[in-house]
């Protein structure tokens, strides 16, 4: 597969076209970046793991018969993607109470929410990723009508739903994650990356982090708890 022009560099991503109309090539970077990208750092095979843990989870959903823009791995810290008109909401399932839920209510870190919680926030780092409501994303903004809505919504759930049930095999509590969706024709297929990147992980046995929260509040070596993930997650053994 030929890497192209470059389309868009993002905080940890560079998307090129290929020489297939309509296919992406994805290259996952050793850039790691928090707080809209206020500290930054450069940790070396963070790419390869996410992308490979991202493949298999986008394998998975494919399997369960969930659309993914997901085509094949390119290498391994490549993939290649449809290229889908990108919605800009970060759609998030929160299974128990964690990060910005806790910072900005009443509500107590690790508290069950049974059903889970959809929060969706308007991506735009220059905004802070303000959070929306149905009304906002319908009538004001347009990006979706309310059945589509209702869709993206029940998409989210389904993928937790295979989600929870995958990291509960391998001893981890899936706390919340972070999704992206956008249009390919007329379908809305999941997009983006879903990685230790974008969801928060806890050990189900310590309650560790295992996640960006531990690059984020210098919790520990974040390399390591990748390794961790991607370890449990794809075959089995030590992960370079
Ligand atoms: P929170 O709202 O608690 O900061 O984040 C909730 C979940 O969504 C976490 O798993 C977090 O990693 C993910 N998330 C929220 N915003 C972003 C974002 O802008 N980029 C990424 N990669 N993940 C995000």
């Amino acid at each position: 597969m030929k890497q192209g022009e470059l389309v868009y560099a993002g905080k940890a991503k560079s998307l090129y076209r290929t020489d297939t109309p309509g296919h992406l090539y994805v290259k996952f970077r050793d850039d790691i970046t928090a707080f809209d990208g206020g500290k930054k750092d450069i940790i070396s095979r963070k790419g390869s793991l996410n992308a490979r843990v991202s493949a298999k989870i986008f394998l998975l959903l494919e399997e369960q018969g969930i659309p993914t823009h997901f085509v094949r791995m390119d290498g391994d810290s490549a993939m290649i993607v449809r290229d889908l008109r990108m919605i800009p909401l970060e759609m998030i399932v929160r299974n128990f109470a964690a990060g910005s839920l806790v910072r900005n209510y009443p509500v107590t870190e690790g508290m069950a929410l049974e059903p889970p919680v959809i929060v969706i926030d308007y991506k735009d780092d220059a905004r802070h990723d303000p959070m929306l409501n149905d009304d906002i994303i319908v009538i004001a903004l347009q990006f979706l009508t309310r059945d589509e809505l209702a869709e993206v919504k029940d998409l989210a759930l389904k993928v937790n739903t295979v989600l929870r049930r995958f990291f509960a095999d391998l001893g981890i509590t899936l706390v919340d994650f972070k999704l992206e969706f956008g249009r390919d024709g007329s379908r809305i297929v999941v997009g983006d990356e879903i990685s230790m990147d974008s969801m928060r992980l806890w050990d189900t046995a310590t309650g560790k982090s295992l996640d960006k929260d531990v690059y984020r509040f210098g919790k520990g070596d974040v390399l390591e708890v990748y390794r961790e993930v991607a370890g449990r997650a794809l075959s089995g053994g030590e992960q370079k």
